[in-house]
């Protein structure tokens, strides 16, 4: 199967084919120095470039204001479920989380450890369908540090919209959608996103940060997870994840050259419409997402039966169509569709879903 095939994964994801030919390029020979990527030294003048380039494309592709810092942290996107509350707690007693799934919840416990959580339950469901409380009637606690909620549930497969105002600074797990949704960065305190789904590979997280929280860490955060740290020394703290950093901004690179997240949206877009109209024509499978809030990036369902679930991954697999099995929380199937999944793949899948019977 190996090089026909189309991967669906959660993450780590599908990357485009032009940023995989680059790397094996560069596994050799990185540019005109004489080693391995693999082996470029962190604090190298190829490996600084590396990084400033990335800054430059992210930069540019959410037009993101100068009093914002851009971070690169070893690490994932749950190092900052920790790192957040660390960070951004200041003088400050509680934080409002929004509760809309598996991912969120998550964020808000860890945050347990650290200050008083109060959650909000950010979802609702009216005849048989979940939907997203819109973030204008989200309840935050007036002392909040902060509020964070999960743009897109990864496990779930739920959409919530972006806050358009609120009291306190706004926190969001981009970890599933940041560079696949469009964003006005100035309406958010801090934004955080693991790597290794939509720009690049396991290892790696980004911190969208606005300068004045940065005086706000506890004294006991470890040195690695400290923001203002990061910002202070170009996010070179100990020795960096050089390759995911280097993936990441070719990924950041693809992405621009495509078109930027406008082209990255219209995309997405049209994949999570071929696939919801194929699972919503065949009665063997049910999600339950009110429409509007059904994630374009993770489709989640249920079949019928487990048989239909196992008939689909069964079949899918011998075409080559892997990575679509659901969540183990959750079950069912699910297809996630980051940039670097083509719409051939999509749509060849789509005809599958949609012919499935018993
Ligand atoms: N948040 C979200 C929304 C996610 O989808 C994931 C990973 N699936 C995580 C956090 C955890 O990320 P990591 O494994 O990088 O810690």
């Amino acid at each position: 199967m190996g090089h026909q095939g189309h991967y669906f994964a959660a993450g780590p994801a599908a990357l485009p084919a032009p940023v995989k030919q680059q790397i094996q390029d560069d596994i050799l020979h990185y540019q005109d120095t004489s080693i391995s990527i693999l082996e470029l030294g962190h604090r190298s003048e190829a490996f600084t470039n590396i990084l400033n380039q990335a800054r430059h494309y992210m930069r540019a592709l959410y037009a993101i204001p100068d009093n914002y810092q851009i971070l690169f942290v070893q690490g994932g996107a749950t190092l900052h479920f920790d790192a957040v509350p660390l960070n951004l707690l200041g003088s400050y007693t509680c934080a409002t989380y929004i509760d809309t799934g598996l991912w969120s919840a998550k964020a808000a416990r860890s945050a347990q450890k650290y200050i008083q959580v109060e959650t909000f339950n950010g979802l609702q469901s009216q005849a048989g369908r979940q939907s997203c409380i819109d973030p204008s009637e989200w309840v935050i606690h007036p002392d909040s540090a902060y509020v964070h909620f999960t743009p897109n549930e990864t496990v779930d497969g739920i959409n919530c919209a972006n806050p358009i105002k609120s009291p306190v600074p706004v926190v969001a797990d981009m970890t599933s959608c940041l560079l696949m949704r469009e964003l006005n960065v100035a309406d958010f305190g801090c934004i955080y996103s693991g790597a290794q789904k939509t720009l690049g590979i396991a290892g790696l997280s980004v911190v969208i940060v606005r300068d004045d929280l940065l005086d706000r860490v506890h004294a006991s955060t470890p040195e690695l997870c400290r923001y203002d740290l990061h910002a202070q020394h170009q996010s070179i703290v100990n020795t960096s994840p050089v390759f995911a950093c280097y993936v990441m901004q070719l990924m950041l690179q693809w992405v621009s050259e495509q078109g930027g997240v406008s082209a990255m949206v219209a995309a997405s877009r049209q994949r999570a419409k071929i696939i919801y109209e194929a699972i919503d024509a065949n009665e063997c499978w049910s999600n339950t997402v009110a429409p509007e809030n059904r994630s374009v990036i993770n489709a989640v369902f249920q079949g019928q039966s487990q048989a239909h679930v196992e008939k689909l991954l069964t079949q899918a697999e011998a075409c080559g169509l892997t990575g679509l099995q659901g969540h183990r929380k959750v079950g069912g199937v699910r297809v996630s569709m980051y940039n670097g999944t083509p719409l051939c793949a999509v749509e060849k899948l789509a005809d599958m879903i949609g012919s499935i019977r018993l």
